[in-house]
């Protein structure tokens, strides 16, 4: 792309670096933040800025948040012994946007690849393993663990690895039921199919 300004062009090259943004669209946008006020950048460029510099993770289930404990994990109206096991945060926030799920979360931020280099140390199966041997506050343990995972050769392989680790301490495991197509990711299945899915879970074998 031919662009006969360097700064355009360092914009453009920037923004193109983000998911589903092509150089065509990433020039779009940069001439679009020109046209704007200088204040509309300002507030953009330091909505991201304390956006990197505060935002947490959940010290208990590692979804995002503004305080050490997620609004989730927090809220008194959820149910703590029922925890969904998730690949990240965007399907965390796709389960959620379901309205149809009211216990809690573990985002594991990622899955067991070998290919990739990445063993059940790199994900956060140690945690959840933590959290279903600890004894609530309330007295009350983990009853179920549904594991919401992806339909892929890796997903299953977590899946699985997870189940022998949990299958010792007594606890309901389950599956999401598979409305969700094969090799289909969380995120894109739509809200009604997910939140079917979530209802209609069965035992994981
Ligand atoms: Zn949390």
């Amino acid at each position: 792309m031919n662009i006969p300004s360097r700064l355009v062009e360092d914009a453009v090259n920037e923004l193109s670096k983000l998911p589903s943004i092509g150089k065509k669209t990433a020039l779009r946008l940069v001439l679009h933040l020109l046209k704007e006020e200088k204040e509309y950048t300002h507030s953009l460029t330091n909505a991201i800025n304390t956006l990197r510099n505060n935002i947490q993770y959940c010290k208990k289930c590692f979804n995002i948040s503004d305080t050490p404990l997620c609004s989730i994990c927090s809220s008194a109206t959820r149910d703590k012994t029922t925890v969904c096991v998730v690949e990240n945060i965007t399907d965390l926030l796709a389960i959620e946007n379901t309205g149809q799920y009211n216990g809690v979360y573990h985002v594991l931020g990622g899955v067991i690849s070998p290919i990739e280099g990445i063993s059940p140390a790199d994900i956060k199966i140690a945690e959840l393993i933590a959290e279903v041997q600890a004894e609530k506050a309330s007295g009350e343990k983990i009853k179920e663990v549904i594991l919401a995972l992806n339909s892929t050769m890796e997903s299953d392989t977590t899946a699985f690895y997870i189940t022998k680790k949990i299958k010792p301490y007594n606890i309901k495991i389950t599956t999401i039921a598979r409305g969700v197509p094969v090799g289909g990711e969380l995120e894109y299945t739509d809200e009604i199919t997910l939140g079917r899915s979530i209802i209609a879970r069965t035992i994981y074998e």
